[in-house]
C-alpha cells in the first residue's frame, strides 16, 4: 500500500503509541483531579505533556487547552471569539472563504439569529487569489469598526498554500481584534511560533502529525479566556468558584450554607447562604450597592422578599431563614476576581449590619 493521503490523516507514531501505553498502563492512569498519590501521578504526566506542546509550538504551558480534535479547537476559538465581540459589542467575524468547515459551519452558527451569544454574527469570507493564498489587502478591507474576530488558516489543506497569518495577525493587533489561526495542516511542516507572532489563539491537531486519534490543543494567549465548550468542564470549574467563594466566607466566621454539601446531591452553583444576625432583606439593598446582585428569595407583590417556602419545609427556623441569600455561580458569567469581589462585599455588608443592629 501506498498511503498517500497524510493530509486527512497519519499513521501513528512508534514514540507516540509508547507515550500512551507508558500512561495507560503505568501510574498515571488515574484521574489527574483525584486527590491521591496515583491521581498526582497522572497530574505530573499531564503537565509533562503541556510542557512538551508548548516547547513545541513556542508558547507557555498555561496558554494550552487540551481539546479532542481540530474540529473541536476550531469551535472553541470561534465561540471565543464570538464571547469577546458579544461582550464588547462588536458582531462583526472575517475568515477566508476556504477555511475547513468546522470553521465554516461554525460561522454559519454564529450567523443564525438563534446562534450562540445571541446569534446574528455578521460574517465576511474573504476569497483567495488563483493560487489559493488570501491576499492582506482583501483581509484589510473586509475589517471594520466592529470586527471581533479574524479566522485565517495557517495553511489550506486542499491546496497547501501558506497564509499571510503573521501580516494579518499583526493588523489585527492594532485595532484589538482577536486572531485565531488554523494550524491544523501547517502544525508538525513549517516552524510555528505562537509567542512570536503573537497569535490570539491557534488548533493543532495530533493525529495529523503521527499522534493518536482523539487529542488536540488550542493555544489560547493568556490575553484570551477561552470559552467553555463542554458542560463537564464548566461544571468542575462552577465547583471551584463555589469552593472559593465558601471558604472565603465561612473562615471569617458567622456564614453558614444550607442544603447538602455533599457534591453528588447539590448543583454546582447554587450557594444558599445564612449569614447570622443580618436581615437579608437590607443585605440585598446594600449589596445592590456595592454592585453585587444575588437573590434572597422571591419577592412578593410588593416588592419585599417572601420568607421561604422550601427553607420552612426543610425545617429551618424563621429567624434563619430571615438571613438567607443565594448566591448562584455560572462558568462563563463569573471568574476568580468576581467571586472574591463578591465575598469581599458580602462580609462588608454583614459587618456593617450586625454593628447598626448592635
Ligand atoms: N482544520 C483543517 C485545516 C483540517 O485539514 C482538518 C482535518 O482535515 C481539521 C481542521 C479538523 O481536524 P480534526 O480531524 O482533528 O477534527
Amino acid at each position: 500500500m501506498v498511503y498517500l493521503d497524510n493530509a486527512a490523516t497519519t499513521r501513528t507514531s512508534p514514540a507516540a503509541m509508547d507515550a500512551m501505553a507508558h500512561v495507560m498502563a503505568g501510574d498515571a492512569f488515574a484521574n489527574p483531579s483525584s486527590q491521591h498519590d496515583a491521581g498526582d501521578a497522572a497530574l505530573r504526566a499531564l503537565e509533562e505533556a503541556r510542557r512538551e506542546v508548548a516547547a513545541c509550538l513556542r508558547s507557555r504551558p498555561s496558554e494550552v487547552e487540551w481539546v479532542s480534535c481540530g474540529t473541536e479547537a476550531n469551535n472553541q476559538a470561534l465561540l471565543t471569539g464570538a464571547a469577546y465581540g458579544a461582550r464588547e459589542g462588536r458582531r462583526h467575524i472575517v475568515a477566508s472563504a476556504i477555511e475547513h468547515p468546522s470553521v465554516l459551519r461554525m460561522l454559519e452558527r454564529l450567523a443564525s439569529a438563534d446562534g450562540p451569544f445571541g446569534g446574528g454574527f455578521d460574517v465576511t469570507l474573504v476569497r483567495p487569489d488563483e493560487t489559493g493564498v488570501v491576499g492582506v489587502a482583501s483581509v484589510k478591507e473586509a475589517l471594520r469598526e466592529d470586527t471581533c474576530l479574524v479566522s485565517l488558516m495557517y495553511a489550506n489543506n486542499e491546496v497547501g498554500a501558506i497564509q499571510p497569518v503573521r501580516d494579518v495577525c499583526r493588523m489585527c493587533r492594532k485595532r484589538a481584534i482577536l486572531f485565531h489561526t488554523d494550524a491544523v495542516q501547517a502544525a508538525g511542516h513549517v516552524h510555528l511560533d505562537f509567542a512570536r507572532d503573537g497569535f490570539d489563539m491557534l488548533s493543532v491537531s495530533a493525529h495529523k502529525f503521527h499522534g493518536p486519534r482523539g487529542v488536540g490543543a488550542l493555544l489560547c494567549s493568556k490575553r484570551v479566556a477561552p470559552a467553555p465548550l463542554l458542560l463537564g468542564d464548566g461544571a468542575s470549574r462552577v465547583e471551584a468558584l463555589r469552593a472559593r467563594l465558601v471558604s472565603r466566607l465561612t473562615e471569617a466566621g458567622g456564614v453558614r450554607v444550607l442544603g447538602p454539601q455533599e457534591p453528588s446531591l447539590r448543583l454546582p452553583g447554587i450557594v444558599a447562604l445564612a449569614l447570622e444576625g443580618v436581615d437579608h432583606e437590607s443585605a440585598l439593598v446594600l449589596l445592590d450597592e456595592a454592585g453585587v446582585c444575588v437573590s434572597a428569595g422571591s419577592a412578593c407583590a410588593a416588592g419585599a422578599v417572601e420568607s421561604s417556602h422550601v427553607l420552612a419545609a426543610m425545617g429551618v427556623p424563621s429567624e434563619v431563614a430571615r438571613t438567607y441569600l443565594r448566591v448562584s455561580i455560572d462558568a462563563t458569567e463569573n471568574d476568580e476576581c468576581s467571586i472574591d469581589e463578591a465575598a469581599d462585599a458580602i462580609l462588608q455588608v454583614a459587618e456593617r449590619l450586625r454593628g447598626s443592629a448592635r
